[in-house]
């Protein structure tokens, strides 16, 4: 059992697979936090329409799930970060 690196509690891996149950891509292997520190929102990416991660050190919600995010990077080159930038079109 891998302690959460958020609030140090035990990961529950079955509550914490549930909770990623929409995201693309990632399962709890993936995750160094608990059911409780990760925050998921449904049908947020602005690309796939799948639920997106939000960083617990992160205030807004992202606009790309992980899934996304990483796709961006391998085609890109370089790291979009969380959000889409809409203000600078
Ligand atoms: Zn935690
Ligand atoms: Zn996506």
């Amino acid at each position: 059992m891998k302690p959460c690196h958020s609030c140090q509690a035990v990961i529950d891996e079955y509550l914490l697979d549930k909770q990623l149950e929409p995201l693309r891509d990632l399962t709890v292997d993936d995750f160094n936090v608990c059911a409780d520190c990760a925050t998921i929102v449904a049908d947020a990416c602005v690309k796939c329409g799948s639920a997106v991660y939000v960083p617990r050190s992160e205030s807004v919600t992202p606009d790309y799930c992980p899934a996304c995010r990483a796709d961006l990077i391998d085609r890109t080159g370089h790291d979009p970060g969380w959000n889409c930038d809409l203000t600078s079109t």
